[in-house]
């Protein structure tokens, strides 16, 4: 296979981080392109929860996170960067010039590599009970694509996650029956969605059942009844629904990049304070990488991968400098407003 043309710095991750990263490179006047094996960028914004909103990320009270990972698009690819989307990676090799990153359909050199792959290749958490993988698509799912196919539905969620939670919340008015269980008292969902669900329970638009777990989802060629236990008492009750929503978490994966000896902490790279791994040339940011305090947030992520362009910039070019300065300031967006007004200028005369 062809190694495509050589870029200064590869992002393996398209999402929020991985498309800041981009941006950053770009600013920076470095070339860089983005491999990522969903079919669209904006990672877990645009794959798990596009209808939800984001409010902790600067500049936006609230923001869809479908619109946050337009927005970040639009900022991440000015600078031209390439995307190379469904591919999944595979091999690093080492080069006298940096690395080659391989994929299943390419070979594509770089200077530097920013890992931003948020959690890994997403490997939803399955339920492990009878009827589960005969009925997967056909009544029951481990995520949310289309709301509206719910409407009118009878639904069982599962889980005591924001997922599960903040889908219960958003499907309840529009299903005929919307039953949460989880399989203990506490939730891992954010406090404030807790609330909303106490209200919810209280207003009778979700019933709420604690320390229950899946016994059997029933149902020929699709979902008919579920089967649940209490995991204190054995006790068995019986419901008959259209839907399992079984919004249980993912699995970290890093699949390939396991291999790649990187120094990783459970499922996690670790990272130093310029983001770098113990490979040199490779930075990791987002949700993937760990380090002391670290905190899974979009905005800590950008913050991740404006440190590792920047190291990884004055690495590739030493006479860079490593502090980029104030964008307000930057000759690069000064050179393009100045020919946007000409070309302005031209169009009117
Ligand atoms: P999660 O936070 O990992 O929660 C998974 C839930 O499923 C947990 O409550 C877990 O129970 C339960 N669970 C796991 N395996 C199970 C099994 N075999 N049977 C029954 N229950 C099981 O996953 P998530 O809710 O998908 O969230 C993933 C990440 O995305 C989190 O960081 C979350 O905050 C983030 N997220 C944020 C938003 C938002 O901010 N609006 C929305 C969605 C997701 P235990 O608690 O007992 O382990």
């Amino acid at each position: 296979m062809k190694p495509a043309d050589p870029r200064d710095i590869t992002i393996i991750g398209g999402g929020p981080v991985g498309l800041f990263a981009a941006f950053y490179a770009g600013m920076r006047g470095v070339s860089c392109r983005i491999v990522d094996s969903l079919p669209e960028l904006g990672g877990q914004l645009t794959a798990l929860y596009p209808e939800k909103y984001v409010y902790d990320v600067g500049g936006f009270a609230r923001i869809s996170a479908r619109d946050l990972a337009r927005n970040m698009i639009e900022q991440g690819l000015q600078f031209g960067a390439e995307v190379r989307l469904e591919e999944q990676v595979q091999d690093l090799i080492r080069e006298d010039s940096g690395f080659t990153l391989t994929t299943d359909l390419g070979r594509y050199p770089t200077r530097a590599v920013v890992i931003a792959g948020g959690k890994g290749a997403f490997a939803p958490r399955y339920l492990e009970c009878p009827g589960y993988d005969r009925l997967l698509g056909r009544g029951v799912s481990y995520h949310v694509k289309d709301p509206a196919l719910y409407q009118g539905k009878s639904i069982l969620v599962v889980g005591g996650g924001d997922s599960a939670v903040d889908w219960a919340l958003s499907l309840k008015d529009h299903t005929r029956r919307l039953i949460l269980i989880h399989r203990r008292e506490g939730f891992r969902a954010h406090a404030h969605s807790m609330a909303l669900l106490q209200r919810a329970v209280e207003a009778g638009t979700v019933e709420l059942l604690t320390h229950k777990e899946v016994r059997e989802i029933h149902g020929g060629d699709c979902v008919t009844a579920v089967t649940i236990f209490d995991n204190r008492t054995n006790e068995e009750m019986r419901f008959e629904i259209d839907v399992v929503l079984a919004l249980i978490g993912f699995k970290p994966d890093l699949g390939p990049m396991a291999r790649w000896g990187l120094e990783l902490q459970k499922n996690s790279i670790k990272v130093g304070p310029a983001m770098q791994t113990n490979i040199t040339g490779v930075y990791a940011v987002g949700d993937i990488c760990t380090y002391e305090g670290k905190l899974e947030l979009i905005a800590t992520g950008f913050g991740e991968a404006c440190i590792a362009v920047n190291h990884a910039v004055h690495a590739i070019n030493p006479a860079a400098r490593y502090n980029p300065g104030h964008s307000t300031n930057l000759k690069i967006f000064k050179d393009r407003e100045a020919a946007e007004s000409a070309a302005g200028v031209a169009a009117a005369d």
